[in-house]
C-alpha cells in the first residue's frame, strides 16, 4: 500500500526479553510441511500441544472469587458500583503517569512481555506458539467482535483489528480502532471465537489517527465458554489477576503470552489505564489454536489449505537462495536464477527466470515480469512469487498443457524480492509484530515507489506546448540530467531495477504489494500539480482496466462477495481496481515509469488487507492468487505483435516505432525486430516507421479470441538511406537512384 507513508510513525525498540520470546516464538512458529523439505514441522503446527489439558466441559468459571473481578460474571446491573471503583483506579494512575506527548517512549511498567514471573522453568515456551485468529486478516468477522461501548460506528468493536487504517478524513465510518465511550467506566472488547479455541496471546496498538493519540497502557483479559461466566487470567505466582503492560505508543504492536493458555470460546480484554486526556482504544490480534472437538459439537473452521505441495512458509534471504536454488535444479531447463544488482547492505536481487530457453530472447516471444517487496514489509508478494515459480516448475515437469504453453510461448522474469533489506527487518520482527510500515523503506530510508525518475512531468509540460508528438516522443522518455547525477538520490535498487527494464524488452509486468485488496493502473501521479487525488488516465486506459480487471476478476478474495473492505475504502463498488492518481498522487512510481520510459505496461496488485499474513494464511492466499497470477501473464496474447523488417534484406528492424491511430502511445521493436502492441478488441490502423525507412500503415483487427493477431510490416529504405548507406561502404551510387535523388532534389528547389 502507499498511502501510508506521510501517516505519524513511531517505532519502540524491543527490549531483550522481547527478543528472547520472539525468538522462541519464530521458532515454534507453526509451518505448513507438504513435501519439499520444511525441517522438524508437524501438520500445519496446529495440533494440540503434548501438555495435557483439561477438556472444555471441566473448564467452567472458577470458583474462586479472586479470580472474577467484581460485578463481571453478569453483565447486566452493578453499573454504578463498577464506575466507584474504576474512578479511584484512574486517580492512582494519574498521580503515577505523566505521559503528556507521545514522543518519549516511556515504559514504566515490566518488560513487554508478560512471563510467569518467579517460574523455575517455562514449560510453555516448549508449545508451539499460536497463530492468529484473524482480527487482522478478517477471517474473524465483524459480527465475532462485540464491546462494552463504542464512541461511534466508525470505532466500533469491528475496527479493533490489528493494524487496521483509519481514512485519511477520519471520517466517523472509517476510523482506526475500537474506542470506548469516554464515560464508560469498565470497557472491553470481546472475540467470539464459535468453538472452543485454546487462547495463548494477545497482541495490542492505539489507535491510527491522523488527529489523536489513544492507546491502552495495561489490561486484564477474560474468558467465558457463554459470554456470561467469565473468569481471568491470572499470574501463577501471585494468584491475582494478571494486568498486561500494553502500549507506549499508537503504532507498535506489543505482545502479551498469557501465564498459562485457557480453553473458552470468548475472550475479552479489559483496558485498565491509559494515555491520559486520551480514550480507551485499542486494535488487537488474538493467538489462539484451535482444540479437537472429536464430537463434532461445533462448526469446523473454515479449511485454510491448498492442494499443491508447495513450500508455505515465510523465507528469509537465505532460505529465499536456496528455494529459487532448489527450483533451478528441479527444472535446470526452464529456469536460470541471476541477479539484476545489489541492494544497499549488499544483499542480491535475484530473479528467476522461466522460459523454454532460459537466458536468451526469442524472436516473437513476449517477455514479462513479475516484481514483488519493493516495500518491504508487504511480504505476501515474495511469498507467492515464490510460490509461483514452484507451481510453474512443478506443473511442466507434469506435462500441464497451460504452464506449458506459458513457458513455451513467453519468457517469465520472477523478482521475488526488490526490497531485501527492507524485508529482513520486517521479517525479524515477525508476521504479527512488524506493524503497519517498519521495513518499507530500503535501508536509506527511501521508498522505492517514489524513487523512479518523474517523467510525467516533463512529457506533460512538452504536451502542454503542443510538442507531442512531433518534437518530442510520446514513449521512451529520456531520464532527466538531475536523475543521472552521482549525487542524486536513487536507491541502488531502483538504479538496478531501470536498468534491467532497459536491458530486457519487457511487455507486461505487475508489481506486488499488500495492505489492500485492490488492483491500481497508471497513471499514478496526478497531473494537476500537488493534487492529491485526480483521475489521471493513460492513452492506453482501456488496455490497463482490461489487465487490472483480469486480475481483480480472478483473484477469489476480490471475488468473495461477502468480504468486507480492508480499511477505509471499499473498491469492490469499483469491480476491486482502481487508477493510482485518482486514489493518492505518487510521483516517481515504477508503474508511470515503466510506461514512459519502456514498452512495458504495469500495474500494482494490493494482495491482502494484512501486510504480513501469518504463514498458515499462505496457502490460502496462493489458492486466492494463483489462477490471477496465470491469468494475468496470459494477457500478453491479447493484442497484436509481428515483426518490422527490411523489404530487400529480411532483416528485423531494432527500435522502429508502432503507433496506433487515437493513442497517443507508442512502442518500439526490440532486437530483432519483434514488437507486442496490448490493445483491447477492435479495429486499429497501425503505422510502423523507422528511420531511413518509408513508414506503412496497415489495418489490424484484434478479436476476442486467443492472440496476440500478427501484423508484421516491411519497409522499404528511402533513397537517401540507401544513398547514405552506399557510401558508408565506398560504393559507386547506381545510376537510378542517382536519377531519383536529383528528382527529389528538383521537387524541393
Ligand atoms: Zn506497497
Amino acid at each position: 500500500m502507499v498511502c501510508d507513508a506521510n501517516r505519524p510513525r513511531a517505532s519502540a525498540p524491543l527490549d531483550s526479553a522481547m527478543w528472547g520470546l520472539l525468538l522462541a516464538l519464530a521458532t515454534f512458529a507453526p509451518a505448513v510441511d507438504l513435501g519439499l523439505g520444511t525441517p522438524g514441522a508437524s501438520g500445519l503446527g496446529l495440533a494440540p500441544p503434548a501438555t495435557t489439558k483439561a477438556p472444555v466441559s471441566t473448564l467452567a468459571p472458577s470458583s474462586n472469587p479472586a479470580q472474577q473481578p467484581s460485578g463481571k460474571n453478569n453483565g447486566t446491573s452493578e453499573q454504578h458500583v463498577r464506575i466507584r471503583f474504576v474512578k479511584k483506579k484512574k486517580v492512582i494512575i494519574k498521580k503515577r503517569k505523566k505521559l503528556t506527548r507521545p514522543r518519549p517512549l516511556v515504559t514504566t511498567g515490566p518488560p513487554v512481555i508478560t512471563t510467569p514471573a518467579g517460574a523455575l522453568h517455562l514449560p510453555e515456551e516448549k508449545e508451539p506458539g499460536c497463530p492468529p485468529l484473524g482480527l487482522e486478516s478478517l477471517r474473524v468477522s465483524d459480527s465475532q467482535l462485540e464491546a462494552s461501548s463504542s464512541q461511534s460506528f466508525g470505532l466500533g468493536p469491528h475496527r479493533g483489528r490489528l493494524n487496521i487504517q483509519s481514512g485519511l478524513e477520519d471520517g466517523d465510518l472509517y476510523d482506526g480502532a475500537w474506542c470506548a465511550e469516554p464515560q464508560d467506566a469498565e470497557p472491553w472488547l470481546q472475540v467470539d471465537a464459535r468453538r472452543p479455541t485454546r487462547f495463548s496471546g494477545i497482541i495490542t496498538q492505539g489507535r491510527n489517527s491522523v488527529w489523536r493519540y489513544d492507546w491502552v497502557t495495561s489490561y486484564k483479559v477474560q474468558f467465558s465458554n457463554d459470554s456470561r461466566t467469565w473468569w481471568g487470567s491470572r499470574n501463577r505466582s501471585s494468584g491475582m489477576d494478571a494486568v498486561f503492560p500494553a502500549n507506549s505508543d499508537p503504532e507498535t504492536p506489543v505482545l502479551n503470552l498469557l501465564p498459562e493458555p485457557q480453553v473458552a470460546r470468548f475472550i475479552r480484554l479489559l483496558p485498565q489505564t491509559w494515555l491520559q486526556g486520551g480514550d480507551s482504544c485499542l486494535r488487537a490480534e488474538i493467538l489462539a489454536c484451535p482444540v479437537s472437538d472429536p464430537n463434532d459439537l461445533f462448526p469446523k473452521a473454515p479449511a485454510l489449505g491448498s492442494s499443491d505441495p508447495l513450500d508455505f512458509r515465510h523465507h528469509n534471504y537465505k532460505a529465499m537462495r536456496k528455494l529459487m536454488k532448489q527450483v533451478n535444479e528441479q527444472c535446470p531447463n526452464v529456469t536460470r536464477i541471476y541477479s539484476i544488482g545489489k541492494s544497499h547492505q549488499g544483499l542480491k536481487l535475484y530473479v528467476m527466470e522461466m522460459s523454454d530457453h532460459p537466458g536468451q530472447h526469442e524472436l516473437g516471444e513476449p517477455e514479462v515480469r513479475y516484481v514483488a517487496g519493493m516495500h518491504g514489509n508487504e511480504a505476501l508478494g515474495r511469498e507467492l512469487l515464490l510460490l509461483l515459480m514452484q507451481y510453474l516448475c512443478r506443473e511442466f515437469l507434469r506435462g500441464d498443457p497451460r504452464v506449458t504453453r506459458l513457458l513455451t510461448e513467453t519468457r517469465i522474469h520472477l523478482l521475488p524480492s526488490m526490497n531485501p533489506d527492507g524485508y529482513e527487518t520486517a521479517f525479524r520482527r515477525g508476521s504479527e509484530l512488524v506493524g503497519w510500515a517498519e521495513g518499507r523503506w530500503n535501508q536509506q530510508g527511501i521508498d522505492l515507489n517514489h524513487n523512479f525518475a518523474d517523467l510525467n512531468t516533463p512529457l506533460w509540460e512538452a504536451e502542454d506546448d503542443g510538442l507531442v508528438p512531433d518534437t518530442v516522443p510520446n514513449h521512451h522518455l529520456p531520464l532527466p540530467t538531475y536523475y543521472t547525477l552521482p549525487n542524486a538520490t536513487v536507491a541502488p535498487e531502483t538504479r538496478a531495477v531501470i536498468e534491467w527494464m532497459e536491458r530486457i524488452p519487457f511487455v507486461l509486468s505487475a508489481n506486488l504489494h499488500g495492505g489492500e485488496l485492490v488492483v491500481s493502473y497508471p497513471f499514478d501521479m496526478t497531473r494537476t500539480p500537488w493534487a492529491a487525488r485526480e483521475l489521471t488516465p493513460t492513452p492506453d486506459d482501456a488496455v490497463f482496466r482490461w489487465l487490472s480487471t483480469v486480475y481483480a476478476g480472478t483473484n477469489r478474495a476480490m471475488q468473495d462477495p461477502d468480504r468486507r473492505p480492508c480499511h477505509s475504502q471499499d473498491f469492490s463498488l469499483h469491480g476491486n481496481i482502481i487508477n493510482g492518481a485518482d486514489w493518492h498522487t505518487v510521483p516517481g512510481s515504477m508503474n508511470d515509469f515503466s510506461y514512459l520510459h519502456t514498452n512495458c505496461f504495469e500495474v500494482t496488485v494490493e494482495l491482502s488487507c494484512d501486510k504480513f499474513p501469518h504463514e498458515n494464511e499462505l496457502p490460502q492466499e496462493w489458492e486466492n492468487n494463483k489462477d490471477a497470477l496465470l491469468t494475468y501473464l496470459e494477457q500478453v496474447r491479447v493484442g497484436i505483435a509481428g515483426v518490422v523488417r527490411d523489404k530487400d534484406t529480411e532483416l528485423g528492424i531494432a527500435d522502429a516505432v508502432i503507433s496506433v491511430d487515437g493513442i497517443n502511445h507508442d512502442v518500439t521493436t526490440a532486437w530483432d525486430g519483434d514488437y507486442w502492441r496490448l490493445l483491447t478488441p477492435g479495429d486499429y490502423m497501425v503505422t510502423a516507421s523507422a528511420e531511413g525507412y518509408h513508414s506503412v500503415t496497415r489495418s489490424c483487427r484484434v478479436t476476442f479470441e486467443e492472440g496476440p493477431v500478427p501484423c508484421n510490416f516491411h519497409l522499404t529504405k528511402t533513397p537517401k538511406q540507401r544513398l547514405r548507406e552506399l557510401l558508408a561502404s565506398g560504393a559507386k551510387v547506381p545510376p537510378d537512384l542517382r536519377r531519383r535523388l536529383e528528382r527529389l532534389r528538383g521537387q524541393k528547389n
